[in-house]
């Protein structure tokens, strides 16, 4: 049986990284023998010029009947003045809402070679890897009541953080799976001295815990989390939080990286279906030159396969691969520093070669 993957490259360099991605599939097909179908269409602006939508409907039937969705970027100085509804990112938003994403995966991972560019001193970075799970439908960004009422300079701005037992389990769940399959290593974030809401969410992900006997659970308030991310990173395999703490935190987690066009994300429905698309965006700036780093839409693909396609060794040898030519010394013009950089499509070719090898050692 082959897997369905739909395509929707988006804008800006949002094409140039997919051409590499696509690459990358192509190869995985030749020398590997990964049985894969790919239907390309439009996102975001490029959706707009086309169809003068964003997430046009022949994009969204398409992401239905995949397997899972590889995005690239949307958004960009064209679209920026048109009314809200319309704008590109409207594209990204209905698309996670429609296919009912409710578990946002941002690993953090830094490559040792590249531990240069933290700003943590190297040895409390290098090798990083830890995965974050955010609740994203649910909790304050969507509780309601919410609003402004009252008269001006009395007025009252409230919102409602509230997690139900189902949404809480949902979340728990994913992240234990997603623990299963890493350093099974959970610690799950939250508020409980003070947020009702989050003493359910230890309640309910401490109860879940017998169903996972494997995965050591461990708690942390959030403002604990927050120093111990950037005091000794290396500590976490897994955690998992909510909406609101996750939207802060793996921001951080990000940043210890140092490189945007590193870090790839997933967001993950009930079924483990997913859409998977690089943290950055659609970098206007450097759009159609190729300086683009290819990497964090590969290392989405890698999480692909792992997380969806159920192709964790074929995951192994792409993520192995970029390694080995981070090992090599080439570099795109994000993560080069003073050295002398590569291409989009040099960095992306540099990839294939590479599991093109591993390929004839399995
Ligand atoms: P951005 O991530 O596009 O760019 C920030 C900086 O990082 C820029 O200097 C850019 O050149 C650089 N950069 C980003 N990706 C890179 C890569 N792969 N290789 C090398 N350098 C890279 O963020 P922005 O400039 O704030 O936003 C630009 C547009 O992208 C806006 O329209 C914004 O709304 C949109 N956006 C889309 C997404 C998405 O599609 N998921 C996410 C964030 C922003």
């Amino acid at each position: 049986m082959s897997c369905k993957i739909a395509v929707l490259a988006g804008d800006g360099i949002g094409p140039e990284i997919m051409l590499e991605a696509e690459r990358v599939l192509a190869c995985l097909q030749q020398a590997f023998g990964f049985a894969v179908e790919i239907e390309r269409d439009l996102i975001g602006g490029a959706g707009l010029d086309r169809d003068g939508v964003p997430l046009p409907e022949s994009t969204l039937r398409l992401a239905q009947a995949a397997d899972a969705v590889l995005l690239g970027a949307v958004g960009g100085p064209k679209w920026e003045l048109l009314e809200p509804r319309l704008r590109p990112e409207q594209g990204l938003l209905g698309i996670r809402q429609a296919l009912g994403l409710f578990s946002n995966l941002r690993p953090a991972i830094l490559f040792p070679q590249l531990a240069d560019a933290s700003s943590l001193k190297p040895e409390l970075v290098a090798g990083l890897d830890l995965m974050i799970v955010r609740e994203l439908t649910g909790g304050i960004y969507f509780g309601e009541p919410r609003g402004i009422e009252g008269e001006t300079g009395a007025r009252r701005g409230f919102n409602t953080l509230v997690y139900s037992e189902s949404e809480i389990e949902r979340i728990g769940r994913s992240a234990f799976d997603i623990a299963m399959r890493r350093g099974r290593r959970l610690c799950s974030v939250d508020k409980a001295n003070v947020l009702e809401s989050t003493m359910l969410w230890r309640e309910v992900m401490t109860a879940l815990g017998a169903d996972y006997p494997e995965v050591e659970l461990s708690h942390m308030y959030v403002d604990n989390a927050a120093m111990q991310l950037v005091r000794a990173p290396k500590q976490f395999d897994v955690i998992v939080t909510t909406n609101m703490f996750g939207d802060i935190l793996s921001d951080c987690a990000a940043m210890l990286t140092g490189s945007i066009g590193m870090l790839p994300s997933a967001s993950l429905d009930r079924a483990g279906k997913g859409l998977y698309e690089p943290v950055h965006g659609s970098a206007p700036d450097i759009a159609g030159q190729g300086l683009a780093n290819p990497l964090a839409v590969l290392l989405s693909l890698a999480m692909m396969l792992r997380y969806s396609l159920d192709q964790a060794p074929l995951a192994d040898q792409l993520e192995a691969a970029v390694g080995v030519v981070l090992d090599s010394g080439l570099r795109t013009a994000d993560i080069a520093g003073q050295g002398e950089a590569v291409s989009t499509s040099e960095m992306g070719q540099a990839v294939v070669a590479q599991l093109r090898r591993q390929a004839e050692q399995v």
